[in-house]
């Protein structure tokens, strides 16, 4: 079946457009390196679009009605967007999905130790990672530190110029014979990725430092700084969550300047696009929902992960905001919504074209993807969608001049993975994954093309607009 290049198709307007975006998308990305900063972008921006909250509306004892938009956030890691539609709740949403969670390394609960002369923070990784990858480049650390009596301690250090940056060490090529025996699933292991945060021993006047002499001077070096510009000692790392990410700005990469090599785009990207299409809409039919989760990483667990009750519930207090009560009426909602569950996509990739199907894997440049299944081992753990779906779908994106393609992560058997589509679809709706491809997924830097990010924004606004089967 024929798939057509998105760059061969955009006139000169079109692709003014795609710069555009894409350089937002680029600053979304600088802004939001964690879940935590994400959602401070968003509410941000839907506030500004006239968004309100839930909780607010809900206090003041409001009611809701056509075109309103409201948002509710679940611990400032995940968040739910409403636009209402004309039609009531009962007959269904158009709801779009991602994720904005990525593979990093989490600094443990009692991090801080020296060895050798040098300071380092333990961590523990997150998500699914290449070990071997995140050695030996510049890293930041991003996070919250939470004090006993509330407050909280904003911290993002190796993002601006002149922050310094954070390293994991590797061992020199020239004593390297041993170690490039072993297996790449085990060269650099687990343990071995706490990040070097300093070596310069704190300097104690002559009668302290006979006292202190055996107590990690560059430990305590470290623990003065963070105290002097954090306001932060040792304990407070208990109630901490510090994430180490890859240091450094999203970028366009090729000479073309074709596509973006940064570091979160699984799924950022996904979420990103949504978020932009929600803010287009104008008076919906149906309501428009999207909902961007945190955990999905990691099994969408928790209390922010999507199988959460967080989505539910909030369906149910919209609902009741708008006259609209019951349980009954809230499966019936649920059950005729259709949802577009957003996610990565694995690309081509021709350094390791054996590792694909061919015919059945998505390329950069060729639009938005669609994965009719996901899973792994004979489709295992995977919402496989239903034709009728994909065929309302193939017709709607005809219509609006979409380009799409369709893919699956790999090869059958050689692995697989898991979204959150199969959650939502425990409520009956029509559920598909659909999203965006991407070259070297879950690395440190991964890339996309430009177009598709761009195509993918208007796969959701259309969709968005369609009033169903
Ligand atoms: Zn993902």
């Amino acid at each position: 079946m024929e798939k057509k290049n998105v760059w061969d198709i955009y006139d000169t307007a079109r692709l003014n457009e795609v710069e555009d975006f894409t350089k937002e998308y680029m600053h979304f990305l600088d802004e939001g390196k964690t879940e935590r900063e994400c959602i401070d972008y968003l509410v941000n921006r839907i506030e500004g679009e006239g968004y309100r909250e839930l909780e607010a509306v809900r206090r003041d004892g409001g009611t809701l009605s056509a075109g309103d938009r409201i948002y509710h956030v679940c611990m400032n890691k995940s968040i739910v967007m409403f636009h209402l539609g004309s039609r009531p709740l009962e007959e269904g949403m158009n709801i779009l999905g991602a994720h904005i969670d990525s593979p990093r390394l989490d600094v443990k609960q009692d991090p801080l130790y020296e060895d050798g002369g040098f300071a380092y923070l333990d961590t523990h990784y997150y998500g699914g990672v290449k070990k071997y990858q995140w050695v030996t480049i510049p890293l930041a650390l991003h996070g919250v530190v939470v004090k006993k009596d509330g407050t909280t301690i904003e911290i993002r250090v190796g993002e601006e110029e002149g922050d310094p940056v954070f390293f994991i060490s590797d061992l020199l090529i020239h004593l390297a014979a041993e170690q490039l025996e072993k297996k790449a699933g085990k060269v650099i292991e687990g343990e071995a990725l706490d990040i070097i945060v300093g070596n310069r021993p704190l300097k104690l006047a002559e009668e302290e430092n006979e006292a202190k002499k055996e107590k990690d001077p560059v430990k305590q070096g470290i623990l003065k700084i963070l105290q002097e510009e954090y306001g932060m000692e040792e304990e407070d790392f208990l109630s901490a969550e510090l994430e180490v990410v890859p240091a450094g700005k999203a970028r366009e990469a090729g000479f073309d300047r074709s596509m973006i090599l940064a570091y979160g785009q699984d799924d950022r990207v996904c979420a990103f696009a949504s978020l932009k299409a929600m803010l287009e809409l104008q008076r919906p039919e149906r309501t428009a929902c999207c909902i961007l989760v945190d955990k999905e990483e990691i099994g969408s667990v928790g209390a922010t992960g999507m199988r959460s009750r967080f989505f539910e519930n909030s369906v149910a207090e919209l609902m009741a905001l708008c006259g609209c009560q019951g349980d009954l009426a809230l499966r019936r909602c649920l059950a005729a919504s259709y949802m577009l569950s957003s996610d990565v996509s694995s690309a081509f990739d021709p350094a390791y074209a054996s590792s694909f199907d061919k015919k059945n894997v998505a390329y950069l440049g060729r639009g938005m993807v669609f994965n009719k299944f996901t899973g792994s081992r004979g489709k295992s753990g995977s919402n496989d969608a239903n034709a009728e779906y994909l065929a309302y779908i193939r017709d709607m994106f005809e219509k609006e001049e979409v380009q799409f393609q369709t893919a699956e992560l790999g090869k059958v058997d050689l692995g697989g993975g898991g979204t959150i589509a199969y959650i939502l679809a425990l409520y009956g709706m029509q559920v598909i994954d659909s999203g965006v491809a991407v070259l070297n997924m879950h690395a440190p830097w991964e890339a996309t093309s430009k177009v598709d990010v761009y195509e993918t924004k208007r796969g959701y606004s259309a969709f968005l607009k369609y009033r169903g089967m």
